[in-house]
């Protein structure tokens, strides 16, 4: 029998993603829908403390707007040097949500005078599953590396041309979004999640 499952995004990109990884587990077994099917449903206001809040906030939100279980994540850069922001303030570091290119230079502002040795950082992604009985699951996903000292790279978005990842000698904006889903906190968290939810979708009947 085939579920329906909504997942709480309009990036066409991020719903590809999870259906190839859902797809390679159980084939046919799950109907993925994105917030593109719902242009009633609004967006959720981010008011959460940390990425897990958030996450399960806007999935229980959505869940509970479209009657269907529902998977949201919250993602974001966390900064060694900085105490681990920008951290769930990533998308509006620099004020206004979603300008990516002041987002990053204000890091690189913030780090001008950190050296090579310690500008570690990770992207971190947190997924989270809720049900429309009320029963949630989360994992979350590391990408680990290190901030550039200028930006480098057309590819991907927010602060890929800053981020150089662990092993690699070019930023995350230079990689392919197949090399990325590979090794990326989002590809992981949503492959750790994906038997979860096939499993929590099964118990439904
Ligand atoms: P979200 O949409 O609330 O999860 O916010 C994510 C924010 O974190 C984005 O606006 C980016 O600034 C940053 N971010 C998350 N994942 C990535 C990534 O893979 N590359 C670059 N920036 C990212």
């Amino acid at each position: 029998m085939s579920h329906k499952l909504l997942l709480a995004t309009r990036n066409e990109g991020k719903i590809l993603e999870f259906r190839r990884i859902l797809d390679a587990l159980a084939p046919g077994e799950i109907e993925l829908v994105g917030l593109d099917q719902f242009p009633h449903v609004h967006d959720v206001e981010e008011t959460g403390s940390t990425f897990e809040e958030n996450a399960l906030l806007k999935a229980r939100e959505m869940s509970e707007a479209t009657g269907l279980p529902a998977i949201a994540d919250d993602s974001g850069l966390c900064v060694d040097a900085l105490d681990g922001a920008p951290g769930i303030f990533s998308a509006r570091w620099a004020g206004n949500h979603g300008d990516d290119k002041a987002n990053l230079e204000k890091v690189l502002a913030q780090l001008s005078d950190v050296p090579d040795e310690k500008r570690g950082a990770y992207f971190l992604c947190l997924a989270a599953l809720y049900l429309p009985d009320g029963r949630t699951h989360c994992e979350e996903g590391r990408f680990y590396g290190r901030i550039l000292h200028s930006p480098i790279g057309t590819k991907g978005f927010g602060y890929d041309p800053i981020f150089q990842p662990e092993g690699l000698e070019i930023s995350s904006a230079q990689m392919s979004s197949h090399e990325k889903d590979a090794v990326s906190h989002r590809g992981k968290a949503l492959r750790a999640i994906a038997p979860h939810v096939l499993k929590a979708l099964n118990s439904l009947g």
